[in-house]
């Protein structure tokens, strides 16, 4: 797997783009980041292999991970950010969406969970965490009122979705006559369960995500801006939203 994954990550390696650097990763600690093409995709740690998102995730998770922390969720069940989370002395629960499978289930060894209909209990999680979820899911704000009612009182919410901090968000699909139709064209991501282009993006978020997290009751909504030293500048923007 891991193997795998170095193969695609040199695959689009351009060598006039190749560039190794000193640089502590965010997760890892360990000293050496590569860049084998211009794009954040082509930057990775060359050990854990975190990409600058689940960099930029980690480096801000740090701040709000305490030793009182203990219970965190996120949102996937497999990469770099959560290598790092089973390394925490915590509890961590893991899940993925599939479509078709009913949310509490568990499915080729994983829990099934859709955020916009947690089973989990109310008051459950010091910590939610996602990686490039929220643009998938169909009703965002259900999902976002999910996840705050899971948190615990003090419980914070830290997430990345590609945000342009410049524009608006802009929903790519709309509700006619009980039918959800494209307004936009169709826009497809990829990802390491389902793999190239297979997930839909309903929607391209901006800076107006926060009033989306103040609707469903969170407090003190942040977007944390990356600082342009590090990780070749493809370092992202990571968004906070606390309970209280
Ligand atoms: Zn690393």
């Amino acid at each position: 797997m891991i193997l795998a994954k170095i193969l695609s990550i040199f695959k689009n390696l351009r060598i006039s783009e190749f560039s190794l650097i000193i640089e502590s990763c965010q997760l890892c600690n360990w000293k050496f980041m590569i860049k084998t093409y211009d794009d954040e995709m082509g930057v990775r740690c060359t050990r854990c292999l975190a990409s600058p998102v689940a960099q930029s995730l980690g480096t801000t998770f740090k701040k709000y991970y305490k030793p009182t922390t203990k219970k965190i969720y996120e949102l996937s069940s497999r990469g770099a950010f959560v290598r790092y989370l089973t390394k925490l002395n915590t509890e961590i629960t893991l899940s993925e969406y599939f479509d078709n499978v009913e949310s509490g289930t568990i499915y080729k060894g994983v829990l099934c969970q859709n955020v916009e209909k947690l089973t989990f209990l109310d008051n459950s999680f010091d910590i939610c965490t996602s990686l490039e979820v929220f643009e998938h899911v169909e009703n965002d704000i259900q999902g976002f009122r999910e996840i705050y009612r899971v948190l615990k009182k003090t419980g914070v919410f830290i997430f990345t979705v590609p945000i342009d901090l410049n524009s608006a968000t802009i929903e790519r699909t709309k509700i006619e006559n009980g039918e959800r139709i494209n307004i936009l064209k169709p826009e497809y991501h990829s990802d390491n369960i389902r793999g190239v282009g297979k997930i839909f993006c309903y929607r391209n978020y901006g800076f107006d995500i926060i009033d989306r997290l103040l609707e469903v009751g969170f407090t003190n909504c942040e977007i944390i801006k990356p600082p342009k030293s590090v990780l070749f500048g493809f370092g992202r923007p990571v968004i906070i939203a606390s309970k209280l």
